[in-house]
Order: C-alpha cells, then sequence, then structure tokens
C-alpha cells in the first residue's frame, strides 16, 4: 500500500492580520451595489501590514468616512483585486462561515439527483458567494476548481468543511491555467492533487437525465463537463425526432447522445480535439442499453469547424437540426469585437448545412458578449445569410447555475428554424 502525503502539507495558514482598504468612489459604488469584485483600479490605498498582503489575505473595505463596506479575499497577483465574501456587514471568516455556505448550496441543487442527474456544478463561485471556487459533483467524486490563489492558504479549512457538509470519497482539485504561472503562491500544489482519497485512474461514471457519461476529470477542460448546458441539452433531446443531427464543437458528445436518445438518426459529432471525440464515442457506447441511442449512427470529425461546416456544406451535406456551443470567444473586452465576427461566421456556415425548416441551435457562453448583442449578431447574419430565423426559445443556465451578479449570466443559447 502507498502512504499518499498530503499536498496541503506546506499550505501556510491564512494570515491573522487583515488589509484594511480604501476604494475609489466607482469601487464605492460597485461594493454598495452588492457587486462581488473589487478591480484593482478602485484601490487607492492599503494599510494594515508592512507587507503589501498575499493571495488569500482577508481584506475589509471601508468607505471615505471609515465606515464598513464589504470584507473578502485579497489577490495581489489578479486584476480582480478583492473578491467579496460579505457586503454591508463584518462577517467572520472561517470554517462555520464556509460550512454555512456550502449547506446553502447543496440545498439549492437538491432536486438534481432525483431527476437521473448525478454530475452537476455544486458550488458556483461568485453566484454562491463563494467567489473564484468552483466545485462539481460527479457522482461520489468531487472536483474544486480554484480561479483565485486566495483560496490556496483556505484549502485545509475548506476541504474540512465540505468534509461535513458533502463528504466524499474521493476530491480532486483543478486550477485554472492562470495560478499554474505563480507556483510561488502554489505551496506544491499540482493540478489534479487528490485533496481526499486517490486521483481517479480512470474517467469518473455519472448520469444526466439519466444518460450515462463518463469524465476526465483530472485532464478534461473547465473540471471534464460543461455542466450549465444541461437543460438546453434535454431542449435539444426534444426536438430532434427524424432529424439528422450535426453537434458543432461536440466536446465528449454532451448534445450528440440527447439528440439520438430523443430520435435522430444519424448524429455527426465535429470538434477539433480527437480525444474528447474519442470519448464521446466511449460515451456513445455506454448507452447501448437504451433503443433510441443504439439505433442511431453516430460518427465524429476531428476537425477545425470553421473549415469543415464549409467543405460539409460543399459535399453538398444537409443536416436537419445543427448545434454550434462554441468555446468562449470574448474573455476580454477588446475581443468582444472579433467574438462577434466569430458568431456572425459560424451562423452563416451553419446555416450552410442547415436543411430547409431545419433547426438551429447556437450557444454563446462569452461572458463579456451579453445576450443582446449575441442574439442580434445571429439575427443579423441570418438575414445576410438570406435565412431569416424564426425564434422557438432563447434561454440561459440550468439550475446549479444561478446568477447573482451581471457577469454571471453568461450562457445564451438561441433556438430557431429556417426556411
Ligand atoms: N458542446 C459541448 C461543450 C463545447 S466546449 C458540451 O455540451 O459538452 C468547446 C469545444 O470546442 C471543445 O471541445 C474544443 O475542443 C472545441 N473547439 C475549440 N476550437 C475549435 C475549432 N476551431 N474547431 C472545432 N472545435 C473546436
Amino acid at each position: 500500500m502507498t502512504t499518499l502525503t498530503d499536498p496541503l502539507i506546506h499550505i501556510p495558514p491564512p494570515a491573522e492580520r487583515r488589509l484594511a482598504l480604501r476604494v475609489t468612489p466607482a469601487g464605492q459604488r460597485a461594493l454598495r451595489n452588492g457587486h462581488p469584485w473589487l478591480f484593482d483600479q478602485a484601490v487607492a490605498g492599503v494599510s494594515g501590514r508592512l507587507s503589501p498582503g498575499r493571495p488569500g489575505d482577508l481584506a475589509v473595505i471601508f468607505d471615505d468616512r471609515r465606515r464598513f463596506l464589504a470584507i473578502g479575499l485579497y489577490d495581489p497577483t489578479s486584476p480582480i483585486r478583492v473578491r467579496i465574501l460579505a457586503h454591508g456587514a463584518p462577517e467572520t471568516i472561517d470554517r462555520t462561515w464556509l460550512r454555512g455556505k456550502l449547506t446553502a448550496a447543496v440545498a439549492w441543487r437538491a432536486a438534481l439527483p432525483e431527476a437521473g442527474t448525478t454530475g452537476y456544478r455544486l458550488v458556483h463561485g461568485e453566484n454562491d458567494d463563494l467567489p473564484g471556487l468552483v466545485v462539481d459533483r460527479y457522482d461520489a467524486t468531487l472536483v474544486v476548481k480554484l480561479y483565485t490563489l486566495a483560496w490556496v492558504p483556505w484549502l485545509p479549512e475548506l476541504r474540512a468543511a465540505m468534509g461535513e457538509v458533502c463528504p466524499a470519497a474521493c476530491v480532486v482539485l483543478r486550477l485554472s491555467r492562470d495560478l499554474l504561472r505563480r507556483p510561488e503562491y502554489l505551496y506544491g500544489l499540482a493540478d489534479g492533487s487528490a485533496l481526499i482519497g486517490a486521483p481517479p485512474a480512470d474517467p469518473v461514471p455519472f448520469t444526466e437525465n439519466g444518460l450515462r457519461f463518463e469524465a476526465d476529470v483530472l485532464r478534461g477542460q473547465k473540471t471534464g463537463f460543461f455542466f450549465d448546458q444541461r437543460d438546453n441539452r434535454a431542449r435539444v433531446g426534444g426536438l430532434a425526432t427524424g432529424r439528422r443531427t450535426l453537434n458543432v464543437f461536440a466536446y465528449t458528445g454532451g448534445f450528440s447522445l440527447y439528440a439520438a436518445r430523443g430520435g435522430a438518426p444519424e448524429v455527426l459529432s465535429l470538434d477539433a480535439s480527437a480525444p474528447a471525440l474519442a470519448a464521446a464515442e466511449r460515451n456513445f457506447a455506454l448507452n447501448r442499453d437504451n433503443p433510441a441511442v443504439a439505433a442511431a449512427r453516430h460518427t465524429v470529425l476531428a476537425a477545425d469547424a470553421f473549415a469543415a461546416l464549409a467543405e460539409l456544406r460543399g459535399r453538398g451535406e444537409r443536416f436537419d437540426l445543427v448545434i454550434v456551443d462554441p468555446p468562449a470567444f470574448a474573455k476580454r473586452e477588446d475581443e468582444v469585437e472579433r467574438a462577434v465576427q466569430a458568431y456572425a461566421r459560424l451562423t452563416g456556415l451553419a446555416l450552410g448545412v442547415l436543411a430547409p425548416g431545419g433547426i438551429l441551435v447556437m450557444a454563446s457562453c462569452s461572458s463579456r458578449v451579453s445576450a443582446g448583442l449575441f442574439f442580434a449578431t445571429v439575427h443579423r447574419a441570418a438575414q445576410q445569410a438570406g435565412r431569416p430565423l424564426h425564434e422557438i426559445d432563447h434561454t440561459g443556465h440550468a439550475i446549479d447555475h444561478p446568477v447573482r451578479f451581471p457577469e454571471g449570466a453568461y450562457l445564451k443559447c438561441l433556438f430557431a428554424t429556417a426556411r
């Protein structure tokens, strides 16, 4: 038997003393409105310590008249300098506090397992009052994903609180790319470390609306699966009967499987990632006992979506249902224009392979592109392509992705038909 060393052993505890921050009038306004982020430009001064502060220090923020505004986690390495934990009145941030937030997050998702869903988001960062922290459940395995180094010193307390509220045989830690660039604040932590148990040797099984999936929680994108699209996938299932389906940016075949179960005779999964498509094929194999899935002909195409759509069109391939769920094109404000152009191009390309009377499903997860801008872009591009869209519906996130601040509403999805 191998003894695993606790990966948290070298992490120093959170500092006892707190930083005191003064902020600009704009920063004060944002915090009074309950916004969970304080940007670096909004910090007018830091006191309370000689050193400039470490990620994870607690920062107390005051207004011009030294009145308490908020308390949050300080991160000198991020433009989001403080992620707010409590607005308006001071709170003691400790294991009890964490337990309270986790308990509320778990209660909010209580109905999901009953609906045949054992893979879902348990903690959705800012929207569950735990900014920069995501916890995804894959049945018996939990995946903690950090989007700020500020959570690192709090991991021992977080792990203990999780053990009380949502105990799991295995808890895996994932670190976003930005964090891996600052090893001096990781204290030996690696992406994919196990906080509880051993890292899973194989992809982890879970169910979503009764469909079986597996996810690579150690290496997969995000934490291994995109739970935010669950309701949109279910909707696709309800629209797929008899429709030859193309799933663009298919990843591990989420939308594809719902289409097959919904009665699509043929499904083509298109993605640039060959390993993701191999996982999609395995996910199909896991659901062979479903007659509709077994009857559907599923094929995969590993290619660039833009080039492949043009080529499929040239070959005269047409589909009755086309799903386009690209990666985030705009993470920064200066990328919005390019993202909008990409959405317009994809709309035109998708319509090029959409049969008359077919259904187009277009999604965007770029937080910087608003719902209004995205829907208008898709409609305009369709008009320019001579295939104006008739909207069936437009939707957002599933229930485990609550939206409590403007930037939290990143996912939008349009369902439409074109003659
Ligand atoms: N629809 C999926 C999630 C899509 S994530 C689901 O429901 O699970 C975005 C996917 O786009 C990733 O799998 C990534 O490999 C793929 N991708 C990114 N750029 C691409 C490109 N230019 N062409 C094809 N696929 C691409």
